[in-house]
């Protein structure tokens, strides 16, 4: 993640690039790069969806501005550190990419068809999108989860086939398991030959006499499943992590997509936290500020024992070095704890109490209140030159 690319160079445009200038610069490089045309090739697959990506998101204004702004942080929900504010909705902000209208209107459109459309060529299975909420704790130190989740799956009684229990599919007659049959045509100008898709057996080359009555003939399943997940220590309200292949079985062998969990975080009694660092007020007595004294500040791992130094000033703050929240999967990195002390000012005073307060105030000379002196001074000057 923290490697990625510009979207301007993956492209080759400037930054104040046209959107014609883009969507040339996209259709160049995805031409190029396309799977049809480099089979098995995964560089160039990783090309062409880093090429997507970064269209997907030059092409979109209201994108390619957050991320003008904000670079990669900017448009990815997965990004650390990501702005808060950029993603309301948690599935909002996900990529994804519609390949099918980017190539329906870049490379022929609907009627040419597809290349890849061989229906024995293994698919991928699509990605789950699902969510979580835990505790402020839990997003602390990380946690185990059972969520429960649908999804597809190969059919467990037919294996996948698609063909009821004790048989198995057929070559079909017609194209003799080829899947595509030729046509003859008699015209004027000689006979024409065209191939297309075996109608039979709709290109599979295969016939399902007997469907499975379970997937009725699909091979697939869709079932409830509980999955169990490791949530990271540090993650944030509003971000995702993925579990790869835990999503949608895929078709002829092809692998799994990916489940994709946006997690929520139940907020704390009296922690905040703004991305890695962690907030919290400790309410401190006039007298403790003005003596010092020991206090109980508390932290992700319980209560430490704090030497407050005499004369502590309302709101003063202590930074905690590496006390906040850790950093997913970066040993060792983490935030600060941010302690701010806050002075409490005494009320429903009996007269004794009054009488104390009063007579304390009376003792107090200009060297106690040294700020108060500084100010008045500063006023005088303002005002009465
Ligand atoms: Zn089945
Ligand atoms: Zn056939």
């Amino acid at each position: 993640m923290a490697d990625k690319r510009d979207y301007y160079e993956v492209l080759g445009v400037q930054k104040g690039a046209s959107e014609d200038e883009i969507k040339k610069a996209y259709r160049k490089v995805a031409k190029k790069y396309h799977p049809d045309i480099n089979p098995d090739n995964k560089e160039a697959e990783a090309k062409f969806k880093e090429a997507t990506e970064a269209y997907e998101v030059l092409s979109d204004s209201g994108k390619r501005q957050r991320y003008d702004q904000f670079g990669h942080a900017g448009v990815d929900p997965n990004f650390a550190g990501a702005p808060g504010g950029a993603y309301g909705n948690p599935f909002g902000g996900a990529v994804d990419f519609d390949f099918g209208d980017i190539f329906s209107s870049f490379f022929g459109g609907a009627g040419g068809g597809r290349r890849s459309a061989n229906p024995n060529a293994p698919r991928q299975g699509s990605d789950i999108e699902t969510s979580v909420v835990i505790d402020f704790m839990e997003a602390a130190k990380g946690c185990k989860k059972q969520i429960n989740v649908n999804v597809v799956e190969s059919c467990p009684d037919c294996g996948g086939s698609g063909a009821a229990k004790g048989t198995s599919p057929k070559t079909c007659p017609q194209c003799g398991g080829r899947g595509r049959v030729v046509t003859q045509q008699r015209t004027p100008f000689g006979v024409m030959s065209s191939e297309s898709a075996c109608p039979q057996c709709r290109g599979t080359g295969r016939i399902i006499e007997t469907p499975c009555r379970t997937c009725g003939g699909g091979g697939q399943v869709r079932r409830s499943q509980q999955i169990g997940i490791n949530i990271p220590a540090g993650i944030d309200d509003r971000q995702y992590f993925t579990v790869h292949g835990k999503g949608n079985a895929g078709k002829n062998g092809g692998p799994a997509g990916d489940l994709r969990v946006a997690v929520h975080v139940r907020p704390h009694p009296f922690f905040e936290r703004d991305e890695y660092d962690l907030y919290v007020d400790v309410p401190i007595t006039f007298a403790q500020a003005t003596l010092g004294a020991e206090v109980e500040i508390p932290t992700l791992d319980g209560t430490e024992t704090y030497r407050l130094k005499e004369g502590t000033q309302p709101g003063e703050t202590i930074r905690l070095r590496g006390k906040g929240f850790p950093v997913p999967n970066r040993r060792g990195l983490a935030g600060d704890e941010i302690v701010r002390f806050v002075v409490e000012v005494p009320t429903h005073l009996s007269a004794a109490q009054r009488k104390k307060v009063r007579d304390l105030d009376e003792a107090m000379n200009e060297k106690n209140h040294s700020v108060g002196k500084t100010f008045r001074e500063k006023l005088k000057k303002a005002f009465n030159k």
